[in-house]
C-alpha cells in the first residue's frame, strides 16, 4: 500500500524523501526518553516516506492519497513537542509542515497570516520589523511552529497579560483526513458555533493546520520590571494574586533552588513585567503593594537568558535524565500542590534535583512548571515513576494533568483525570473526522 501511495504522491507533484537522514529527522518529538534512545543510536520509529506539501492544495492531495490507502499519517511541525505525540510507530507518512511558510501582516487590523509551519522566531522577527510583536513567545519560540501552537494549546511567556494561543487565534484552514479543507468567515468575533476551536489541543487528531490568522500587537513604548524577594513560596503566591488587578504583562516566581539557579540567590523570586501605556505608575504601584522586598536586575537577568535551554544539551549526554511537567491549579491550592509535588519527585530514588516556578497566571490561578533531573540505574523506569509519583500528586492536591505541553502518549493514561466523561464525546468527533483512523495514531488514545 505504502509504495502504490508514494508513486501516487509524486505524481501528484509533492515534495517525497525515502532518504536514510529525513527518516531519522522525522522519526521522534523532543520527548527526553527519546534523546536517551537516539543517544544510544537507536530510532524511536521510523515513517516510511516524508513529504513536504507547499500549499494546503498539496496537505490535500496528501491526505486524499494517504486515506485512499489507509496509509498512517504523523504531523510534524518544529518536533519540539515533548510528549511522544507525532512519533510514527506505524512507519507510513510523517508530513513536515515546514513548506508552508508564507507569512501576511494585514497591519490596519492588527492581524497575520501565517502558514502552519512557519518558526515563531522568524515570524516574531518580521513583526519586529514592521513595528508588531505576537506577545506569544513559548521558550521554544525558534524551534516551534504556529501550527503545533495550535495544535497543543500552547501558552508563550507573555500569556499572563496577552493570553494563550486560543486567545490570539483569529481564525484558521485546515484540511481534514479525507482531503476536505475548511475553513470560515473572519472577523473579530462570532456567536454561535465556533468550531475552529475544536482544533486548539487537537494534536493532530483531527485535521492538518495549514494556516493560522493570529492578533498582532504594536511594540510597547513602555516596558518596566519589578523584582522581589521572598522566604515562601506562599508569600510570593500571595503577592502574585493581588498584582494580578495591575494587568502584567508578565509574572514568575522562582523557587528557592531556581532562584540560586538563575540569580545565585537563596529566596523565592517573584518577577513581573508591565508594558505599554502607563506601565511606569502600575510598576510603581507594585512595588508599594508587594510584601516582599523589592530587589534589583533579576527580571533583566532572566529575560537576557530566557531562551536559553543549553544545559539540555550538555546534561543529557552525561546519563541525566531530565524533563519538565507543567500543571494548572487554583490559588487555593498553589501552596500545598507545589510542596506536594515537590516533595513527590524528590522521593523517587536517583532523584538529583526538583524545583518548580510559576509561569502563567490568571484570575483565578496559576501554572506550576516542575523540572526533574535524575541519575538513575534504569533510566525508563525512574522516568515513569517521577511522572506517576508527580501527576498523582497534582490531582490529589486539586492540580491538573497538563497546562500548555498536552496529552500525546505520555499522558494519555490521565485523559480521563483530565476531561471526565467527555472522552468517549471526543473519540466519536476523532472516528467522525477520521474513518479511517490515519492521523496521528495511538496520540491521546488507541
Ligand atoms: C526547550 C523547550 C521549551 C518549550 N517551551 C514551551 C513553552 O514555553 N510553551 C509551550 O506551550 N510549549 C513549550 N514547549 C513545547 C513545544 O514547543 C510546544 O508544544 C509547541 O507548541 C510544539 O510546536 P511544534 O511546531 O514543535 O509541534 P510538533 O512538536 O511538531 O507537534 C506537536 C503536536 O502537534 C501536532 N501538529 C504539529 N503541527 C500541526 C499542524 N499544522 N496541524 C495539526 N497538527 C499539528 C503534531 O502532530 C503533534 O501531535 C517547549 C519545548 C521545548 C523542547
Amino acid at each position: 500500500m505504502i509504495d502504490r501511495a508514494v508513486e501516487e504522491l509524486k505524481a501528484a507533484g509533492i515534495s517525497v524523501s525515502t532518504a536514510e537522514e529525513d527518516k531519522i529527522a522525522y522519526c521522534k518529538d523532543f520527548n527526553p526518553l527519546h534523546l536517551h534512545r537516539l543517544l544510544k543510536k537507536e530510532t524511536p520509529a521510523l515513517p516510511d516516506v516524508v513529504v513536504f506539501p507547499k500549499s494546503t492544495e498539496e496537505v490535500s492531495a496528501v491526505l486524499r492519497i494517504a486515506n485512499t490507502y489507509g496509509v498512517p499519517v504523523y504531523i510534524f511541525g518544529g518536533a519540539s513537542g515533548v510528549i511522544d505525540a507525532a512519533t510514527p510507530y506505524e512507519g507510513g507518512i510523517a508530513l513536515s509542515t515546514l513548506a508552508l511558510n508564507r507569512v501576511e501582516i494585514d497591519a490596519d487590523n492588527r492581524m497575520v497570516k501565517a502558514g502552519a509551519g512557519v518558526v515563531g522566531g522568524r515570524l516574531e522577527k518580521i513583526l519586529n520589523h514592521h513595528g508588531f510583536t505576537l506577545r506569544h513567545s513559548p521558550q521554544s519560540l525558534y524551534c516551534s511552529t504556529v501550527g503545533g501552537w495550535v495544535a497543543t494549546a500552547a501558552s508563550g511567556q507573555f500569556s499572563t497579560g496577552y493570553g494563550n494561543i486560543e486567545n490570539l487565534l483569529i481564525s484558521l484552514t485546515a484540511v481534514l483526513p479525507d482531503g476536505e479543507v475548511v475553513t470560515e468567515k473572519m472577523t473579530p468575533r462570532r456567536a454561535g458555533p465556533d468550531l475552529k476551536k475544536l482544533f486548539v489541543g487537537s494534536e493532530g487528531l483531527l485535521g492538518v493546520v495549514t494556516e493560522v490568522v493570529m492578533k498582532i500587537f504594536e511594540l510597547p513604548e513602555e516596558f518596566l520590571t519589578i523584582s522581589v524577594e521572598y522566604d515562601t513560596m506562599g508569600e510570593a503566591v500571595r503577592d502574585a494574586k493581588a498584582l494580578m488587578s495591575l494587568k502584567p504583562a508578565l509574572i514568575r516566581i522562582f523557587d528557592d533552588e531556581e532562584s540560586i539557579r538563575y540569580f545565585d540567590l537563596e529566596k523565592f523570586t517573584l518577577i513581573a513585567v508591565f508594558e505599554g501605556k502607563g506601565a511606569g505608575s502600575r510598576a510603581d504601584i507594585a512595588k508599594k503593594m508587594v510584601s516582599g522586598e523589592i530587589a534589583e536586575g533579576y527580571a533583566e537577568k532572566w529575560l537576557g537568558r530566557r531562551f536559553d535551554v543549553s544545559d539540555i544539551s550538555k546534561i543529557v549526554p552525561l546519563g541525566f535524565i531530565f524533563d519538565t511537567i507543567e500543571v494548572a491549579c487554583f490559588w487555593g491550592d498553589a501552596e500545598r500542590l507545589y510542596h506536594e509535588v515537590i516533595n513527590a519527585i524528590r522521593r523517587v530514588e536517583g532523584t538529583v534535583t526538583a524545583s518548580a516556578h510559576a509561569s502563567h497566571f490568571y484570575e483565578s490561578g496559576l501554572c506550576f512548571y516542575f523540572t526533574f533531573a535524575g541519575y538513575p540505574e534504569d533510566v525508563e523506569k525512574y522516568y515513569r515513576e517521577v511522572w506517576e509519583r508527580a501527576i498523582k500528586a497534582s490531582l490529589k492536591n486539586g492540580g491538573n494533568v497538563t497546562h500548555h505541553h498536552g496529552i500525546g502518549r505520555l499522558r494519555k493514561s490521565w485523559l480521563s483525570a483530565e476531561i471526565g466523561g467527555y472522552i468517549s464525546i471526543l473519540k466519536d468527533i476523532k472516528t467522525m473526522f477520521d474513518k479511517r483512523n490515519i492521523l496521528n495514531r495511538g496520540v491521546m488514545f488507541d
